[in-house]
């Protein structure tokens, strides 16, 4: 029985990798774990921060692990966890987290844990086929978040008839109509090829990763992360309620730093007059909807390849135009094509972090997701003012 269940998760890995895509990364998710937990900084705030997993993944007790999915999700479930469950990802918290595929080896090792934390909207692309295949219970932590469209958001200003080349390229993106990154909905949307971009939506799944109905970056709204904190809070205090109380601290610790940043934030950009900033990868729009502002993608919601010349010259004009000071670039990745766009402006390339992955020293230092927010938060800020 086990193993006809091993050869299941066989045949499903090689499925999944048989796709094929750069994400492959190091399996290194278990070690991963032990990186983090590394020399455990004491929290000058006081109660909350997870400083005894060492002590607890040395018992090594197989009911004791949770999983979450990737680095906010990750981070977020070992400041609630503390040190009731040893927390570990499921990815390589290190590599960009779109597109990866998990191995044999870490779908066994997943099947064995109770449970695993997942952002949901669509950004774990591996987890509705592996989810059949494991016993596993997949907790989808944006649950009660109202999820942007993927196409929806966004208006295309190209010609008919060359969609579908300029969709793959990224070329979806109409900077000139400043509502509309805030339409949720298909309906909202004025243009009149909507079958036209069901048609791509479908050719893209074909062609790249799938792409997914949703914009998946919900956590990188520090409301949605509060939210999203919830969740992990009430389904630990469901499986351990002796601790229930442990964890409803640990998560109003965060809900409190999150809800003094979004004040804080709020206020600010309410202040400036200039709401657009470019960004390496589509990953902003829940952020953008929040404070009332405007990302100008130089990629689409997945990609974080080179950008298509075409867009490249948009954005370029518009950021003239708009007199845009800073290029952001992915903070970990390339930083050359932010710094070619920004000297053609006149502007500087700085970095931003889509919190999908984290730096060694990141995770050394056991970086929050609050931290990574408020960084993030206070760059664009700064590019703004
Ligand atoms: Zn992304």
């Amino acid at each position: 029985m086990k193993n006809k269940k091993i050869i299941t998760l066989l045949a499903l890995s090689l499925a999944l990798t048989a796709c094929g895509n750069n994400n492959q990364g190091e399996p290194a998710n278990i070690e991963n774990t032990e990186v983090t937990s590394g020399p455990s900084t004491e929290d000058s705030e006081g109660v909350v921060r997870p400083s005894t997993e060492k002590e607890k993944s040395e018992e090594n007790e197989e009911s004791s692990v949770v999983y979450a999915s990737f680095y906010p999700i990750y981070n977020l479930t070992k400041q609630i966890a503390g040190d009731k469950f040893e927390v570990k990802s499921f990815t390589n918290l290190k590599t960009e987290s779109h597109g990866f595929e998990p191995s044999a080896k870490e779908i066994a090792d997943l099947s064995e844990a109770g449970l695993i934390f997942i952002n949901g909207a669509g950004m774990e692309e591996w987890a509705e086929d592996v989810e059949e295949n494991v016993e596993t219970d997949f907790v989808n932590t944006s649950e009660n978040i109202e999820y942007i469209k993927a196409e929806g958001g966004h208006v295309h200003d190209h010609e008919e008839g060359e969609e579908d080349h300029e969709h793959e390229e990224g070329e979806d993106h109409d900077h000139e109509h400043e509502e509309d990154h805030e339409h949720e909905d298909v309906e909202d949307n004025d243009h009149e090829h909507e079958d036209v971009e069901e048609h791509d939506r479908e050719e893209e799944g074909h062609h790249h990763h799938n792409h997914g109905e949703f914009d998946p970056h919900t956590w990188l709204d520090p409301e949605n992360g509060k939210e999203q904190a919830k969740v992990i809070a009430d389904k630990l205090s469901e499986i351990d309620p002796a601790n229930k109380d442990y964890f409803q601290a640990n998560y109003q610790k965060i809900a409190d730093e999150l809800d003094a940043i979004v004040n804080e934030y709020s206020e600010k950009f309410s202040s400036v007059e200039n709401k657009k900033f470019i960004v390496p990868h589509e990953a902003f729009g829940y952020l953008a909807k929040r404070f009332d502002l405007e990302q100008i993608p130089l990629n689409n919601l997945t990609s974080t390849g080179e950008t298509d010349a075409k867009v490249l010259k948009e954005v370029t004009d518009l950021a003239k135009e708009e007199k845009l000071k800073v290029v952001f670039y992915e903070k970990g990745g390339s930083d050359e094509e932010a710094k070619t766009l920004a000297n053609e402006i006149g502007a500087t390339a700085e970095p931003i972090s889509t919190i999908e992955f984290a730096s060694d020293e990141e995770l050394e230092n056991e970086v929050t997701y609050q931290e990574l927010i408020k960084e993030n938060l206070e760059a664009i800020y700064n590019s703004l003012a």
